[in-house]
Parts: structure tokens; sequence; C-alpha cells
């Protein structure tokens, strides 16, 4: 597996996938053959959580190649990102709770032998084990993975959620607080209520081909509970219009600026901010750094060639910003930091697909899917 942070790569790997994998994806793509054969799915991940192909780009180049029915299951998963972005956006306390509780629970488990050896890899579950490096390595798991792996941490190895969440956000090149919090919530039974998501031997073997043995799991165990309620923060992400010549900041979360709704108007300078690991609760790995740093640089040369002025700046020099535009960095660890600096005079912006989806997150994905096509007319 190879993802190098760069769009023009990017691009290639997603024209590759809707050539040969796109047909059977709704077939296949629960399928995990191993890192070493992933045509069934688009593995884009990593660049879609960065902006770098924004989702309507994705769907766009789908439906150049099928109709919409023979699509519908590529998209509906493309709309998970943004479905879980929304929900997330209107109950943003799901997060601030989220690393509250991961800081008392990480000072109880430092010393903690059964949490060393997972993510040392070290189990009695080959496939954990192997999956554990995978992660290290490659930076990524499959989906149906990343549901086995939060199942086995939560129900056999009996560990927090919490730290699995933060151990996933360190290593995975896609790390997005919305998908990957509210994934685990939702494997460990907190997120839809008293539903957990249990991985089972006979599942593991069919999805991986036979790949692994000896899988003893508890397949038996209860959902997790949680008293806590989020009720809906009532939110209206509106752009007020852009009338000065002001510099945009732009973050992690959106490093194709050049494509974006925001292309037309008129900015000072657009300031490519990034994060770095001194200024964040959940500490990155230095490959997922790595990565992230690559794409930054690889925007900023898009941008130069297109001769729109932009540097590169670490978010702690932003602080003395008196005025500014800021791209959404949506709910998350750049967010957070903006929040803390009480900043006066920025101005939020916000992208149209999420200004247009978001209003559809009120209740779950079930109801959300049914304004997929009404979205999809929306940017046709
Ligand atoms: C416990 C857990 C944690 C996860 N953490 C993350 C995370 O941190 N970041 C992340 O981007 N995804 C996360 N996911 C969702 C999903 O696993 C990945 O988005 C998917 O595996 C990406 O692989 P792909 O690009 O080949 O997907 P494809 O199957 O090719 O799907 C196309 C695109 O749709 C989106 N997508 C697909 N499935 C999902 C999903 N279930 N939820 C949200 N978006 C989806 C992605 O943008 C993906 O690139 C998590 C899922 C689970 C169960």
């Amino acid at each position: 597996m190879n993802f190098k942070p760069n769009r023009s790569y990017a691009i290639k790997k997603l024209e590759d996938f809707i050539k040969n994998g796109l047909g059977d994806y709704s077939k296949l793509r629960n399928f995990d053959f191993g890192p070493k054969k992933r045509g069934n799915i688009s593995c884009l991940s990593p660049y879609v959580t960065h902006g770098v192909i924004s989702e309507v780009e994705l769907i766009k180049k789908s439906l150049n190649k099928y109709s919409f029915v023979k699509n519908e299951k590529f998209i509906q998963e493309i709309m998970w990102r943004t479905f879980w972005k929304g929900w997330m956006e209107l109950r943003p306390d799901v997060w601030k709770d989220y690393l509250l509780e991961l800081e008392k629970i990480k000072y109880k488990y430092k010393e903690d032998q059964n949490y060393q050896t997972a993510i040392n890899g070290n189990t009695d579950i080959e496939c954990f084990n192997e999956w554990v490096s995978e992660l290290k390595e490659n930076n990524y798991l499959h989906n149906h993975t990343r549901m086995w792996f939060a199942s086995i941490w939560i129900f056999t190895l009996e560990l927090p959620w919490q730290l699995g969440a933060e151990f996933f956000m360190q290593h995975l090149y896609d790390g997005d607080p919305a998908s990957n919090t509210l994934g685990w919530r939702w494997v460990a039974g907190i997120q839809t209520k008293g539903k957990n998501y249990l991985a089972s031997e006979w599942n593991i073997k069919k999805f991986t081909n036979n790949r692994f043995k000896n899988i003893k799991l508890n397949e038996n165990a209860l959902p997790k509970k949680s008293q806590k309620f989020y009720s809906i923060m009532k939110r209206d992400f509106l752009n007020h219009e852009i009338i000065k010549n002001k510099n945009l900041l732009v973050f992690e979360n959106n490093l194709s600026f050049e494509l974006s709704d925001l292309i037309k108007k008129k900015f000072n300078k657009i300031q490519l901010i990034t994060n770095k690991n001194k200024n964040r609760k959940i500490k990155l790995s230095e490959n997922t750094m790595n990565f992230k740093l690559g794409l930054f640089e690889d925007q900023k040369k898009r941008l130069e060639e297109k001769s729109i002025e932009c540097e590169i700046l670490d978010i702690s020099e932003i602080e003395h910003t008196i005025e500014a535009y800021l791209l959404y960095p949506t709910v998350g660890e750049t967010l957070d930091y903006i929040k803390s600096k009480n900043f006066s005079k920025i101005t939020f912006l916000y992208r149209k697909l999420d200004q247009f989806s978001w209003q559809y997150c009120n209740k779950g994905f079930f109801n959300f899917k049914n304004y997929i096509p009404k979205i999809i007319k929306e940017f046709s």
C-alpha cells in the first residue's frame, strides 16, 4: 500500500478505481483481501479527509461512468462521511466529552499490560496482531477490518473504546474526528444505543478469504452503556458576504483550495495552517504527520502554479491575526485551538456541500439517506 502525499497521485488512484473496481464495488467492498489486493475499494479516504479530493468530485466522476442506481452503494458510503461530520457539528459536545474521557482513561491505562499488549500487536489473536502492524506501517485499514478491530478491542480485549479511537487517530492517514469517534461509538453500542457490533470468527474468515485461523472472540458481549444524551445545537452555517480583501486561512481539511467554491472570491493571500503535535491532545505518529505536511507542500505548489499568493504557517503563528476569513476546519483539534484563543474578528466560511447537507443530519443515516438524491441534484 502506498499513499503519496499529492493530488495527481490521488487522481490517478481514483481513475484506476473507476476503471477497474467501481463496477463490482457493491458486491466486493466488504472483502479485505489484504494490503496488496485493494482494488475492490478506492483507498481514497486519506485524500478525501484532507479535502485533496472532494466528495462531490468523487460522486460526479463515478456518475460519469455508471448510473446512480449502479453507483448507489458507493455514493452512500461517500455520504457517510458527510453525515458523520454533520451529526458531530450538531452535537459538538460528543467530541469535547470524548477528549475529556480520553485524558482520564489514558492516565489510568498508562502502565496497563493488556493495553500495551494490544498496541504492540502481541495478543493471542493473530489477525488482530497483523492489523496492528498494518495500521502502523500502512496507516490504513479496510472498513470491515476497522469494525472487527474495534469490536475485538472493546469486547474481547476489554479495553476502553476511547483508547482504541486514539490509537486509530494516531496512525490512520485518514484520521477524522467525526468518522473515527462516531465509528468507535457505533461499534461499542453507544451511538445507536443498545446495538453493538460483534465481530465473529465466521465473518472474519469469510471476508478475509480465509487468511486467518484460530479466531477466538467474545461473540456474545452486551453493548456498552452511556448515560449521556446529546441534544441538537441549532446552527445555520451561513456564509457572510465577503466584503474585504482579507487573508483566507485554510486548514488540513481543505487542501484543494483551487477547486473550492470560494476560488472566485477575492482574498489577499491564502495562508495554509498546519497543526503540529505540540498543540494536539492526540499526538499523531511520525508517518501521519509527514503525510499531512506533504499534502500541505503539494497544495502550496499547486496554488503557486496558478499564481495564487500563499504561504504555509504553523497554527501558533496565527495568534496575532486581527482579521481573517477561515475556511471552517470542522469539529476537531484545530477548531479547539482556534476557540481557545478567543479571536474576535475572524469569520468562518463553509463549503457549499456542508451547508446544504448538514441540515439533514439531525436524525440517523437511514433518514439522511433519503436526501442523497436531492443533495446530488444541488451539485450537478
Ligand atoms: C471504527 C471505525 C473508525 C473509522 N475511522 C475513520 C477515520 O478516522 N477517517 C475516515 O475517513 N473514515 C473512518 N472510518 C470509515 C471507513 O472505514 C473509511 O472511510 C474507509 O475504510 C476508507 O476506505 P476507502 O477510501 O477505500 O473507502 P471506499 O469504500 O472506497 O469508500 C469511498 C469513500 O467513502 C467514504 N467512506 C466509506 N465508508 C465510510 C464510513 N463507514 N464512514 C465514513 N466515510 C466512509 C470515504 O471517504 C471513502 O474514501 C472508520 C470506520 C470505523 C468502523
